[in-house]
């Protein structure tokens, strides 16, 4: 029995609630606060009669500290699910600390470009002495390690399906196939179509960001950066065929190098098709990406927020993607003294996704372990205070937990391994 109070319900939050809603055992309680109300009390309404959990919904700017601590005293819920985006990161784990509440999200914080560039200042000096320049890193949220760890509580950090089920993937392969682990390739294919020429997969904003940010790896204990998307490979994905990819920089390859010390390379790759590539760099082109605020006929726009308003919603994209995803990894290493390679890995059915939870399997396979995460903390299966990456913790109630509801595992024990 327990209290959770979910903050955003956008298409990640659509998903991890109506999974919390299969689980009412546990998630006994649920309060749905984000940004406009009546997507909550849609999705309020869409889940009355189906599910034993007590929904309640809510109004909160997630943005505002005071808000928050307003709205978690006044409904004391056990865990609060940060649904949001990764700009509200820091907001809302002021106000658990505040309130005595654990804590958890599904991306790193990222400052959101605002007119103060103040934390410019702190990424740069970062960037100048660390030889590190992409966009997302987890110092903002690791710098709340001791205040949760004094207060005894747990803030999960990254709990989607990469970051979060990828790091759980590292933690079995270290915990049952390896002795030590040389090098780690995650690999995140979507062959989804949607038909449209263009669309994100998840919010606009978040992506292209991602996407359009400097590519990274990690060798040697070293980061590699290298210019946005100048490492292509192909891999004839299991269940989805040949696919080109694309090396990017990605969040869970600093805490991966920070908890798996001995990794001597790790790198992400991600696949696109030619079509979302050729658009993407003719927006970044006509500066259709920036951050940075521009005055158009007297008022001051984000070119890249505007953007997010001309693109479909994520959450339109269900009804109308075919295909499946494929994400997962592959390491080297040594076993008992001899080299190995092994590959674990979740093939998703947007259909099929669409069927149960009504959203395409880009959220389904983020919304899933969100609640699988939560349901690790509300059974403190999971259950130390401080700040955690999802490496840090046992992989194999979590892992079993996403085989029961939706997201089953496959394994490859001599996988083609990537150049
Ligand atoms: P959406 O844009 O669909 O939803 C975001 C939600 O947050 C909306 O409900 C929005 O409200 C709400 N919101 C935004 N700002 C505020 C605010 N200041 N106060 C209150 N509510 C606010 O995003 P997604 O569902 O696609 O993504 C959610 C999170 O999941 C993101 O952090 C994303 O980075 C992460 N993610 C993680 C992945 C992983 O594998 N780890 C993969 C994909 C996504 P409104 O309706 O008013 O806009």
């Amino acid at each position: 029995m327990s209290r959770v109070l979910v903050i955003g319900c956008g298409g990640v939050a659509n998903v991890a609630i109506r999974k919390c809603c299969q689980v009412s055992e546990v998630f006994s309680e649920i309060c749905i606060a984000s940004r406009t109300k009546s997507k909550c009390d849609a999705l309020a309404e869409a889940l009355k009669g189906k599910t034993a959990t007590k929904i309640t919904t809510a109004e909160v700017d997630a943005d505002n500290v005071d808000e928050l601590i307003n709205l978690i005293n006044s409904y004391k819920p056990d865990l609060v699910m940060n649904i949001v985006l990764p700009y509200q990161d820091l907001t809302i784990m002021d106000a658990c600390l505040a309130c005595g509440v654990n804590y958890m999200d599904t991306a790193n914080y990222e400052p959101e470009d605002t007119d103060d560039f103040a934390w410019r200042e702190i990424y740069e000096k970062r960037c100048k002495e660390e030889g590190f320049s992409a966009y997302f890193d987890y110092s903002w949220q690791w710098a709340y390690r001791k205040k949760f760890k004094e207060a005894g509580l747990t803030a999960l950090l990254g709990c989607g399906f990469d970051p979060g089920v990828t790091q759980a993937y590292c933690a079995y392969a270290k915990k049952h196939e390896f002795d030590t682990i040389d090098t780690i390739d995650i690999l995140d294919c979507n062959g989804g179509d949607h038909g449209y020429p263009f669309a994100t997969n998840f919010n606009p904003e978040v992506n292209l960001r991602e996407v359009s940010a400097p590519g990274s790896y990690i060798e040697n204990k070293k980061w590699v950066e290298v210019p946005a998307m100048s490492i292509k490979r192909e891999y004839d994905f299991d269940c989805v065929g040949q696919k080109d990819m694309y090396l990017l920089h990605h969040e869970e390859l600093e805490s991966l190098a920070l908890n798996i010390p001995e990794v001597k390379r790790i790198r992400f790759f991600m696949t696109f098709g030619q079509s979302y590539i050729t658009h993407m760099k003719c927006l970044e082109n006509v500066g259709m990406l920036s951050t940075t605020p521009i005055d158009f006929e007297g008022n001051k726009i984000v070119p890249i927020k505007f953007l997010k308003e001309l693109l479909p919603d994520p959450a339109s994209l269900g009804p109308r993607t075919r295909g499946k995803t494929n994400i997962g990894c592959i390491f080297t290493g040594k076993k008992d003294g001899k080299d190995k390679s092994y590959y674990i890995y979740n093939v998703c059915d947007h259909e099929e996704c669409y069927k149960e939870v009504e959203s395409q399997a880009i959220s389904y396979t983020t919304g899933v372990p969100a609640m699988c995460g939560a349901l690790m903390l509300l059974t403190k299966k999971w259950d130390k205070a401080g700040v955690y990456n999802v490496e840090e913790f046992d992989p194999d109630p979590f892992l079993d937990a996403l085989d029961k509801y939706g997201l089953p595992r496959s394994e490859n024990r001599s996988p083609v391994l990537v150049d």
